[in-house]
């Protein structure tokens, strides 16, 4: 008797027996259909026993074998095994899961995928229009030399100090070694230029691009040509790192304090800590780049578990790092929104036909519509959260579960037809922008904008060209652009993480400022940011001001330390929804007595989310 124990994507942490027919020849890695309940399923393949724990007489036979994609190595198996375990998965669901849809399913892969082009013998000719500086040519033998062990570095580089050159040059030395690499960005959709560089830099080299918003053709393709060994470079989302890459031999994380890289719900994984893991298994470098790494990162660096490797300066001969100033809010009143500093340095770029980028990070028009007569203000009727006005089409929008109503005309409650508008978003500042400079060309750049990828990146294009004087949006500006004539970043406001409950806030807005303020003086004009803030002397502003990454970095961990936060424990979050807030606490309660705690590990009392209700669902 031959048994097939098979993983199959089912909420059930074990593996499932299946008699193997003698005709049938398959190995641990291959894909398989079996019967499962009422219906067959694909699984994958992982060990043969010689007999079960189930009466042979229950065991089901396995139905085929799938040869249509390659067999998935033991490396990439033993990875998958890491990420169930380390994030709390079943192997199952986390190894099917991770294959694209088109391989789980039971209908034939089209011929258009099984066939795809494969460029015949792909190049690795490398193309670059810079010679390195300094710094970079240091960064690339100190990384390279690297190559063919496993270690995790930290490129620490300024914005604009030339990262993606050093990836490059990196990746071009693993091409000519017959190997290949994989880079992952946060949101590729948003950063369209890192694949143009990568495309131009290697012009004969198959790159497989990889990320959610793929048909599914196209992603079963790129994922075929990883695991084929066919693509040199892979580029992706988080997903990617799980994608099989038979000759991996080095890791790129782009941006790699990016929130994006963690996934909220399913497998809830890091994809920089699971690329990390891998880079570990494949025996290989991993490269985590950003001018604001993660304190987690950070601290991994002072302790000395990763490498640092700083490129200090920017890489354009000329450039320096912007001028950075607070407006004191307290001193210049607010006229719509911005202050006068903030209006004049607008109108004086607009003088000399620079660009201008107003930071704000809230899109729509203003997040709450409130009745002046009784007090109140549009909620959202299953979140516990304010609606949001957007005045383009006028709706009323829950940022948080997705529903819309149209405006009201009256007060619900007392009738009043005064309904006003409370704060700004991008909307209300681009209004504002457009009235104060009438001849202004003004673009918009935030999700409700963004809605179409296609558009954005030509949006983002034309920006480039210098088809656009003020640049108004949410983060999404800030990330990896570059804009060469842009040289004042204006910030609305950033004071809301000062005052944050969540721990994090801080380190967030400190990256989400540095990045935005990185995108101004990117060239020889040299570059300003102007913050409106109450709290000037905040030394997360004196900080940022300095430029001072590692001070801000200091201060936040020594707080971490004495308050008990990662990096300096370990943090679990148990989580419970239901209809009723009470019924989530009490499920809540009764766990904390279902395992026994060591005691060293501390278990808080369960408490209500901030945003308690959301989608229609209590959160504890
Ligand atoms: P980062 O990702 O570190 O913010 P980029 O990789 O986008 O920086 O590089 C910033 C700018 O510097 C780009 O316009 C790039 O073309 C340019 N650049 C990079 N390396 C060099 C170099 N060695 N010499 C001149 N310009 C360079
Ligand atoms: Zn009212
Ligand atoms: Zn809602």
């Amino acid at each position: 008797m031959r048994v097939l124990r098979v993983a199959l994507d089912v909420p059930l942490d074990r593996l499932f027996d299946y008699l193997l027919p003698e005709a049938l020849e398959v190995q641990a890695g291959d894909r398989v259909v079996v019967p499962f309940g009422a219906r067959q399923r694909v699984g994958i393949a992982v060990t043969t026993a010689g007999g079960s724990e189930l009466e042979p007489s229950k065991l089901k036979q396995v139905a085929r074998v799938l040869a249509d994609a390659p067999r998935l190595s033991h490396q990439w198996l033993e990875f998958m095994q890491f990420v169930a375990a380390y994030y709390q998965r079943p192997f199952g669901e986390t190894a099917v899961g991770a294959l694209p849809p088109r391989l789980r399913s039971l209908r034939p892969l089209p011929r258009r995928i099984r066939e795809a082009e494969v460029p015949a013998g792909s190049g690795t000719r490398f193309v670059s229009s810079h010679t390195p500086t300094e710094a970079q040519a240091r960064a690339v033998e100190q990384i390279g030399g690297a190559l063919g062990s496993f270690r995790a570095f930290l490129l620490h580089g300024v914005t604009g100090s030339g990262k993606t050159e050093v990836y490059l040059r990196l990746i071009a030395r693993v091409l000519e070694g017959g190997a290949q690499a994989l880079v992952l960005v946060p949101e590729i959709s948003l950063t369209p230029q890192l694949e143009t560089r990568i495309r131009d830099a290697f012009p004969d080299t198959h790159v497989a691009v990889m990320h959610s918003g793929l048909e599914d053709v196209a992603r079963t393709a790129a994922w075929l040509a990883a695991a084929r060994g066919e693509a040199g470079i892979i580029l992706g989302t988080r997903l990617a790192t799980l994608a099989p890459i038979p000759r991996l031999a080095l890791l790129v994380v782009d941006e790699e304090h990016d929130t994006s890289f963690k996934q909220q719900e399913g497998l809830r994984y890091s994809g920089r800590d699971a690329a990390v893991a891998r880079a570990k298994l494949a025996g290989c470098p991993a490269v985590l780049g950003s001018a604001t790494p993660s304190l987690e990162t950070w601290h991994n660096c002072l302790s000395g578990r990763y490498g640092r490797v700083d490129l200090p300066e920017r890489a354009v001969p000329g450039a320096r790092l912007p001028l950075v100033r607070m407006i004191d809010l307290r001193a210049e009143p607010l006229e719509q929104g911005l202050t006068r500093s903030a209006i004049d340095g607008i109108r004086e770029r607009l003088a000399r036909g620079e660009q201008s980028l107003v930071f704000i990070n809230r899109r729509g028009y203003a997040p709450v519509l409130a009745c002046e007569a009784c007090g109140w203000a549009a909620g959202c009727s299953r979140c516990t959260a304010r609606l949001v006005l957007h005045t383009a089409d006028r709706r009323l929008r829950c940022h948080h579960c997705g529903a819309e109503t149209p405006v009201p005309r009256f007060c619900p409650t007392c009738g009043n037809a005064d309904l006003r508008p409370l704060g700004r978003g991008t909307q209300r500042v681009e209004e504002t922008l457009a009235g104060l400079f009438p001849s202004a060309r003004i673009v918009r750049i935030d999700r409700d904008s963004a809605r179409r990828r296609a558009l954005l990146s030509c949006t983002l294009e034309s920006v480039r060209r210098g088809e656009a004087d003020i640049l108004v949006g949410t983060q999404l500006l800030a990330k990896g652009h570059d804009f060469p004539q842009l040289t004042l970043v204006c910030v609305v406001n950033a004071d809301s993480a000062l005052l944050s409950t969540d721990y994090r806030a801080a380190e967030r807005m400190f990256a989400t400022l540095a990045q935005v303020s990185g995108r101004a003086g990117r060239r020889e004009e040299p570059g300003e940011v102007r913050v409106q803030t109450r709290y000037p002397g905040h030394p997360l502003f004196a900080a940022l001001a300095r430029h001072d990454f590692a001070g801000f970095a200091a201060s936040q961990l020594a707080e971490r330390k004495a308050g008990g936060f990662p990096p300096f424990v370990f943090e679990v979050a148990l989580r419970a929804e239901a209809n009723k807030l009470d019924a989530a606490l009490a499920f809540l309660r009764q766990t904390k007595g279902l395992v026994p705690v060591p005691p060293e590990v501390r278990v808080y009392d369960p408490v209500p989310l901030v945003i308690t209700r959301r989608a229609g669902l209590e959160r504890a």
